[in-house]
C-alpha cells in the first residue's frame, strides 16, 4: 500500500469527519459555503423553483476532483430544501436489495446522497432507472419459474450523485439526473477564506500572512486546507505559543515536506519517475500506477487531476505527458 499522505484529498482517519470538531467544519448553508458562485447560483435558482412549485428537487449529480465538497454541499441542498439527508455510497451498496430497502425507507422529499456513485454495480444501477424516472421499484419476488416481477411505489425523492470520475457514468444513469454540475477548484482568496472560517471554529489564532501562505500550498482543495490547518496547528502548539503566523507555518511545511506549489514528495517522486524513465514521451496510467505502487484509481482520483490543473501533466490519447513546467519545478529541465 502507499503511504498516507498529508496533502491527499482523500478522507483520512484524522478528519474524523463524524467528530464534532470536524463536523462543525461543514458549512451547512449557502451563506457559509465559501466559492463556488456558479455552483451555487444555479442550485438556489433549482430549489426556489422547486420550493414555489412545492414539488421535489430534480436529481443532481455533483462531479469534480475529491475533497472540493460535493457531500458537503449535498448537505446544503438538503438543509436549504428542509429536507431529510440520507448519505450513502455506491461500494456500500452491494446488492440490488440493498438499495431496495433504502428506497422503501425515504419518505418524500428526503434527499438521498450517493458518494462515488461511478462505482455502482450494474444490477444495482439498473434498479435506480426506474426509480429516478418514475419513482417504481421493479423488484423479482420468488425464484427460478415462479418468480414473478413486481412493481412498488417510491415515495418521491431527490438523488444526488457525485463523481470524481463522469466519463465512468453509464449514459442511461448520466441522463437521468435532470442537474449536472461541475464542481471547480478554489482561487487562493476563497481558500484563504475557508481556513480563517475553520481556524474560528478550532478556537485558533491564525495571522493574514500566514493563512495566505497555508491557502497557496492547499492545492486549491477544502479538505487540504482543513487538513493542513490542523497539522500546522499542532506544530505551534508544541513549538510555539499556539498563534499560527507566518514562520510557524513556513516550518511546519518544511517539515511536511510540501513545496510552494502544495506538492509533496509523493507528487514529485511521481514526475521524477517518469520523467527519468519516460523524458517526454507518454506514459500509460496503469505504468504510472506499477511505478509508484498505487492503484491506477488513485493516481488518477489524488495526483493527476491537480497536477493537470497546474499544467505538469498532461492527458494525450497515448497515455500522460510530463510537460516542461514539470521539469523545471523538479530541476530537471
Ligand atoms: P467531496 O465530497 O467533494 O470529497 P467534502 O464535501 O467532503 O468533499 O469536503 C471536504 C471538506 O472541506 C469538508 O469537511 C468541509 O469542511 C470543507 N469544505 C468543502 N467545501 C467547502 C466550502 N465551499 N466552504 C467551506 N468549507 C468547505
Amino acid at each position: 500500500m502507499a503511504i498516507e499522505r498529508v496533502i491527499d484529498t482523500s478522507l483520512h482517519e484524522d478528519d474524523n469527519e463524524e467528530s464534532n470538531v470536524e463536523f462543525s467544519l461543514r458549512p451547512t448553508t449557502f451563506s457559509e459555503y465559501i466559492g463556488q458562485k456558479h455552483l451555487k447560483t444555479n442550485l438556489k435558482l433549482a430549489i426556489d423553483a422547486a420550493k414555489k412549485r412545492g414539488d421535489v428537487l430534480d436529481h443532481i449529480l455533483l462531479y469534480g476532483p475529491p475533497g472540493l465538497g460535493k457531500t458537503t454541499m449535498a448537505g446544503v441542498i438538503a438543509h436549504e430544501m428542509g429536507a431529510n439527508f440520507r448519505a450513502t455510497s455506491a461500494p456500500s451498496i452491494e446488492k440490488p436489495g440493498d438499495l431496495a430497502s433504502i428506497l422503501t425507507n425515504l419518505a418524500d422529499g428526503d434527499i438521498l446522497f450517493i458518494d462515488e456513485i461511478h462505482r455502482l454495480r450494474r444490477a444495482v444501477e439498473e434498479i435506480l432507472y426506474s426509480a429516478m424516472e418514475d419513482y417504481k421499484l421493479d423488484i423479482v419476488i420468488g425464484k427460478g419459474t415462479a418468480g414473478r416481477s413486481v412493481r412498488l411505489d417510491l415515495p418521491h425523492f431527490t438523488l444526488i450523485g457525485a463523481t470524481t470520475q463522469t466519463g465512468n457514468i453509464a449514459g442511461p444513469l448520466r441522463d437521468r439526473f435532470g442537474h449536472s454540475f461541475r464542481l471547480e477548484y478554489y482561487a487562493p482568496d476563497d481558500i484563504k477564506s475557508i481556513i480563517e472560517r475553520s481556524a474560528k471554529l478550532l478556537n485558533t489564532t491564525i495571522e493574514p500572512d500566514a493563512a495566505k501562505l497555508l491557502a497557496e500550498r492547499s492545492r486549491l482543495t477544502p479538505r487540504i486546507a482543513n487538513r493542513l490547518l490542523k497539522r500546522v496547528r499542532d506544530y505551534a502548539d508544541v513549538n510555539g505559543d499556539g498563534i499560527i503566523d507566518k514562520p510557524i507555518t513556513e516550518a511546519a511545511l518544511k517539515l511536511l515536506e510540501i513545496d510552494e506549489l502544495g506538492l509533496d514528495p509523493a507528487d514529485r517522486n511521481m514526475l521524477s519517475l517518469m520523467i527519468d524513465r519516460y523524458g517526454s514521451r507518454p506514459v500509460g496510467l496503469s505504468t504510472i500506477a506499477a511505478l509508484t505502487g498505487d492503484e491506477a484509481s488513485t493516481i488518477e482520483d489524488y495526483y493527476e487531476p491537480y497536477l493537470m490543473q497546474l499544467g505538469m501533466i498532461q492527458r494525450t490519447p497515448k497515455g500522460r505527458v510530463v510537460t516542461e513546467a514539470a521539469k523545471k519545478h523538479l530541476g530537471k529541465a
